[in-house]
Parts: C-alpha cells; structure tokens; sequence
C-alpha cells in the first residue's frame, strides 16, 4: 500500500506545540526591529513527531510512505492527515479534495485534534482515529476495515515500544531550533506526555495524566538521530521534566556516560529542578530550559502570581543565567476581562524576570479542557478554526481583538529589544561557542554513518501492552472524562 502523509504548506502553525494542538509563533513588528527579533530567532521546524513515528511503523509493515505539502495530484491508497486547531479548516478541505480526486483512496484524521474535536472533521467520509494514532502500527488493518468510521484507539501505556522515529521523508538536514539552541540540525525527541499538573485551561489536559518514558529509551533515541540523521540538539518534549527525579539523573548520568556530544533542551516550571539536578543536566549537555510561567493552581491562568512563586522563578532563572542554560519563559496573558494590564502586567514580569527570550501565550481556550467547555460561545471565531496562541480569539470587553494582538506584538518585541536582553542573548551564543570548545570530546558522527554502534531496537511485539479492542465510536462528542479514565491506566 502507498500512503501518504498530506500537509498544508506554510502554514506558521507547529504542530508539535501547545500539547499537540499546534500554535503559531508571536513574530513581532514588521520593520527593521522586527526582522531583527525573527533573525535571532530564526527556525525551521521539524513536521510533527507522530508523522516520523508513523513512516517508521508504516515502513516496518512494508508500506510505501511519501510527505507532501500541499498537493493533490499524487496518488495514494492512504491519506494521512494530521491537523492542528488553527489548519482544521484546511485540512478538512483538502481531505475532501483528495477524496475527490482519487476516489479509490482513504483518507484518515489522526492526532490530538482529532481526538478532541471529531465532529469538526465529521461528514466527509474520512476515518478519524482517536488516542495515540502511533499504535496504528498494530491496528492499521482493523481501522482500514472501518472506512469512514470513527475509531478509539485509547492511550499507548508504554511509550517505548513504538518504532524510533524515521525522518528521511522530511529534509532532516535543515531542522533549526533558533531559539534553543546554536546548533543544528535539530529536532524533537519524546520524554513524557502528558503534564501532572491539571490545570483546567492548559491543552495538555485532553492527555488526562502523565506517561513518562524510560531515560534508557530515550538516550538510545537520541543516539540513534545522531548517527542516522546527523542531529546535534534534542528538544525533549513533555512539559514536566524534572518530575520524576529518578528519571531525570538517570537521564543524565546515561548522557554524560554516551560518547556522542549532544545539546540538548527541556521544557519544566521551576519548582520541578532542584539546583544540583541543573548542575548534573547541564553537564550532560543542557543548552535551553523552557519554563512554564503560569501558575498552576491560581483561580485564572493569567491572574496576580504571588511574589512568593515569582521569587522561586527568578532564582531558577538566575540560576541558569550563571550556568550558561539559554531560558524562554512562556507567559499566558489576556484576561478577557482586562486585557490590557494582563498583557502589560506579562511583559512587567518578563523583564524582571530575566529569561533569555520570552513568549506571551494569548489565552486560547482549548478542546478538551474545562475552559474550553466554561467558555463555548465566548469567542470570535464560530467554529473554533482560528485557535492559536497568537489570535485574539476570546471576546475582550472594551477592546477589538486586532488592538489585543498589536499589543501582544508590542510587549514581545518590548521585552526583546532591550540592551539586557541583547547582552543576555549575546551571552548565551557564547557560552555556547565556549561550551563547545571545552566540552569532553567525542565523535562528531557523520549523517548516515548508521547506527552501527548502537544496540539494535528490540523488535516490538505484535500486541503492545494495554492494548484496548478498536471500537467505533457513537456521536461525535468528544470523550467524557470518566469515559477517558476507563480507558486508561492511572498515571503513575
Ligand atoms: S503545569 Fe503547565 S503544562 Fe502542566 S497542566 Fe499546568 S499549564 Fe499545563
């Protein structure tokens, strides 16, 4: 079978981000300040983690894979497509199009948008897999005997028995984390999914839980894209590392032990790092910590932080300044009832703060979570398609939604063209530059010299465990949660 994995064509959207929901990047002001804020932090990221799971799985069970961007005239028997809340729009269209021009072919939704918003991909006659559409490796059979149907495939317990990803389909060679790290190519390397925190607005909430991977697992990953692919630096998705404290001096006590030099970033909030871990971590190789700026437990995701947490945030902060660690924070601002000052009190923080670069999240209600439900009808776009973290989606009294976004573009290139930030930024390409000069030597690989000195990949069994039987699903409502819990074990 020959299957095809269809993407729009820039789009701006990653996909990867905001727990799989896909965002756009705030890029600032048109103009000389704002070309030189986007050159900093230039970037070509890599296509979604799950579209590299599934060529590797596909390829395994002796399926052609080809990538596509936004053409119609190349045939398939299968079109995958993976959309993203703000390319929904898009996807839905072009799904209706490859139908129509090749009516032999399936097409197929999977993804976490899928899985959350089925009935907006409704009606076209198009399978939508839902939970972790990776385990297609084991049920693709199943699911093709269901053409049009919505199929539940629940959550993959563990994460480690899915192919390792395989990115020949997607130029690998010009993946460019900017804003992470100074070396490239770079890309995406899984560490948890899912967040144990539940804050109710927060779009890795539809994931109900946290399923964490092995640091075994996940160094044997990263070499495997060093010598296969040529990659230099790792974002390690899943927004609470640090966590499980096992895991993390597991993790990187196996790094510093491994004879390839890698950077690599991670993404956490601050009380989840005590300062020896960082120490251990930066050691290993760690060049960029995303930190998570809102607040978990406060009653708005962009109300008053306590002076008390902000304290702890700073330190954390200042301690990766003096370690050479590059920060972005990332804010969420945008109180519908008082925009202005919510967006003005982020960018207040930001600079007191001292991150290395900082994004400001406007508050974007997503599916799947309590907000989304608390807040149906609230917001300007009817059919949920512009959902990103740089529209002003929410209805704001007193206020049209392209002043919220002006201001938004305003307080981000505010925060970074300043003479600290510059002198920040300027400290962080060289502690790089420096870092690399000092660091314990070992080989620089060639791409495709093959992974050679690596233990091979245990074969994964036919039948992962935790496996559920498919099932169809009823009205597309998206799952409720205690339907959610039956279908998965509880995070450890
Ligand atoms: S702590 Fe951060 S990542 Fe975790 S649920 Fe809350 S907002 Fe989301």
């Amino acid at each position: 079978m020959h299957v095809v994995l269809w993407d729009p064509r820039n789009t701006g959207v990653w996909k990867d981000l905001a727990g799989g929901m896909g965002a756009a990047r705030c890029e600032g002001w048109g103009g000389l300040a704002g070309r030189l804020v986007r050159f900093w932090v230039r970037e070509r990221r890599p296509p979604p983690l799950l579209l590299a799971h599934l060529v590797a799985a596909l390829r395994r069970r002796g399926h052609t894979v080809e990538y596509v961007c936004g053409r119609f005239d190349r045939p398939a028997d299968l079109f995958i497509l993976r959309p993203a809340l703000s390319t929904l729009a898009i996807e839905r269209e072009a799904a209706a199009r490859l139908l129509a021009t090749h009516p032999r072919a399936k097409a197929m939704f999977v993804g976490p948008v899928a899985s959350t918003l089925p009935q907006a991909l409704d009606g076209l006659g198009a399978m939508i897999v839902k939970g972790d559409a990776e385990q297609l490796y084991w049920t693709l059979d199943e699911v093709l005997e269901r053409p049009g149907a919505t199929v539940q495939l629940g959550w993959l317990e563990d994460l480690d028995r899915l192919p390792l990803p395989d990115w020949s389909p997607f130029l690998p060679r010009s993946f460019r984390l900017g804003r992470e790290f100074a070396r490239f190519p770079s890309t995406f390397v899984e560490q948890s999914r899912g967040c144990p925190c539940r804050c109710d607005f927060c779009s890795h909430a539809h994931l109900d839980g946290v399923r964490f991977r092995e640091p075994e697992a996940v160094v044997d990953e990263i070499r495997h894209g060093v010598h296969a692919w040529g990659f230099r630096s790792f974002s390690l998705r899943g927004p609470a590392f640090g966590h499980d404290p096992r895991r993390t001096f597991e993790l990187a006590d196996r790094l510093l032990r491994a004879p390839e030099r890698v950077v690599f970033s991670i993404k956490t909030r601050a009380d989840c790092l005590r300062p020896e871990a960082l120490r251990l971590l930066k050691r290993a190789g760690l060049a960029c910590v995303v930190v998570d700026a809102a607040e978990p437990d406060l009653p708005e995701p962009c109300g008053d932080v306590p002076a008390a947490r902000d304290a702890a945030l700073e330190e954390f902060i200042a301690a990766c300044r003096a370690l050479g660690i590059r920060t972005v924070a990332e804010f969420v601002a945008g109180d519908p009832h008082d925009p202005r000052q919510s967006l003005l009190r982020a960018l207040g923080r930001a600079r007191r703060l001292r991150p290395t670069l900082a994004e400001f999240h406007l508050l974007t209600p997503y599916p799947g979570t309590e907000w989304f439900d608390r807040h149906a009808g609230e917001w300007n776009s009817a059919d949920g398609v512009a959902l990103t973290r740089t529209r002003a989606v929410l209805r704001y009294e007193g206020f049209k939604p392209e002043q919220i976004e002006r201001l938004q573009r305003h307080c981000y290139c505010r925060f970074h063209l300043r003479w600290a930030a510059v002198r920040d930024w300027t400290g962080s390409r060289w502690s790089a530059f420096v870092g690399r000069l000092v660091r314990r030597p070992g080989p620089l690989v060639a791409p495709g010299a093959g992974p050679a000195a690596l233990p091979p990949q245990a074969a994964p069994p036919d039948a992962p465990r935790g496996k559920r039987r498919l099932r169809s699903d009823g009205p597309h409502t998206r799952p409720g949660f205690s339907d959610r819990h039956s279908e998965r074990r509880p995070p450890e």
